[in-house]
């Protein structure tokens, strides 16, 4: 995951520069690059000593005594004592990153408030808060309040706050880091909230990103399948979102509508969606659309255990009682399922021919159902992809909880943190 920058001298050599004042500026970039790759190896390998820092880099031994002195300094790193190794001589003194060298910031909006978190380097949760807001228009101003108070309840200094991540169930711009539209907040689009946040903290990197993005970043790094670089994440709902890892980065298009799977057209004579479209996977393979399913089937008198689960109240058929009844080989429930486990199928062939993905990792309230809904879904993809997607299992439900958002924008800052040469704001000097 660790990204090394090119400006890294041989043996400590630093080019030369053409005037004392790019001279300057390239010593910086690289002393700033230097101490970035230093401390992504500090942090991949756990610990490791000054001399198996030298060994990795290629810069001189004084550099990166240098440099890691530099880390300390800042306390990103501290001193673990001597190598436990058991051979003669000196043992050298091992070193490790610090995990409350500093911290991120991660937010996930939802339709009535937001839920806030702070974790440390090693995306540890330091503290975590639930906000109602019935202004969405204060939204900004809630979400510093919200941040202030957290880290003042976590007892952490705020000039250790590294960078922060809102997570939002909308189409994002990218570049002007504002809500281009979103059918779950009530926002104005194009409303720049991030702005406020942005002249509250000046200086600290400040995402904005799809919250089934962070889900699918969450997914790849603490999911349930590992060491997976090629990943499609299905959220079904209400709504079904999706979001996509292409060769171990999030993938989000040219203008961040990249993996709107829910509004691929599985029927072109289907109802109207908002999108303008018609017959959207959305539409046709969300929850209600399965509920409608099987309450219709008992309408038409079919004979099923659900009448008996629900004591014949139809408003009361929910995924639990569907989970249960498939157990029990209902067939009403076990057709309904079949059905949307087809039309799905058929939604997330036209990802897998063209993006060929290492695993499929559905979450959402439709993941509850678990194998009822997957083994019909493993049919119908296996009967019509060109290819299985790898191994025997091609769709896993996710193993991450409610939480999944805020972890995966904590973790996505913690990989741009480790990339960026100036280490952020606990990494700049002074
Ligand atoms: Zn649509």
């Amino acid at each position: 995951m660790l990204c090394y920058t090119s400006i890294i001298p041989v043996n400590g050599v630093i080019p030369m520069a053409k005037s004392p004042q790019v001279k300057t500026a390239n010593l910086q970039q690289v002393k700033a690059a230097n101490r970035s790759l230093v401390f992504g190896l500090i942090y991949r390998d756990g610990t490791v000593s000054r001399a198996g820092l030298t060994a990795r880099t290629h810069l001189s031994p004084t550099t990166v005594s240098s440099l890691v002195d530099e880390l300390i300094d800042l306390g990103l790193v501290y001193e673990r004592g001597p190598s436990e190794t058991t051979g003669s001589g000196r043992k050298p003194v091992m070193v490790s990153v610090n995990p409350g060298g500093g911290y991120f910031a991660s937010a996930e909006l939802t339709r009535d408030g937001f839920d806030l978190a702070l974790y440390d380097l090693n995306c540890k949760e330091l503290g975590r808060s639930s906000e109602r807001v019935v202004r969405y228009s204060v939204i900004g101003v809630r979400l510093i309040r919200a941040i202030e108070q957290l880290m003042s309840g976590c007892g952490l200094e705020e000039k250790r706050l590294n960078s922060i991540c809102i997570g939002a169930p909308a189409i994002i711009d990218p570049d002007r880091k504002v809500i281009i539209v979103s059918t779950v907040l009530p926002m104005k689009p194009g409303k720049d909230f991030i702005a406020e946040l942005r002249s509250r903290f000046p200086g600290i990197p400040i995402r904005l990103e799809n919250e089934s993005g962070l889900r699918c970043y969450a997914e790849m790094e603490y999911g349930a399948v590992t060491g997976i670089r090629d990943l499609l994440f299905i959220d079904i709902d209400i709504g079904i979102g999706s979001a996509l890892i292409l060769d171990g980065h999030l993938y989000r298009g040219s203008s961040g509508r990249a993996g709107e799977i829910g509004h691929v057209s599985i029927d072109y004579d289907g109802p109207a969606c908002a999108c303008g479209n018609k017959g959207c996977l959305e539409l046709m393979a969300n929850v209600p659309s399965l509920i409608r399913r099987v309450v219709s089937g008992m309408e038409k008198g079919k004979p099923s255990v659900i009448g008996e689960l629900t004591g014949g109240e139809t408003s009361r058929v929910d995924l639990e009682t569907l989970r249960m009844a498939a157990e029990r080989g209902d067939p009403v429930v076990c057709h309904a399922l079949d059905e949307t486990a087809r039309l799905l199928a058929s939604g997330i062939n036209s990802v897998l021919n063209i993006l060929n993905p290492q695993a499929i990792v559905i979450g959402g309230k439709m993941a509850e159902l678990g194998q009822v809904l997957f083994d019909p879904l493993e049919t119908h993809l296996a009967r019509i992809a060109l290819q299985p997607v790898s191994g025997s299992r091609s769709v896993y439900k996710s193993s991450l909880t409610g939480d999944a958002a805020t972890l995966g924008g904590a973790r996505l800052l913690l990989d741009e943190y480790l990339r960026q040469p100036g280490l952020g704001h606990a990494g700049r000097p002074g």
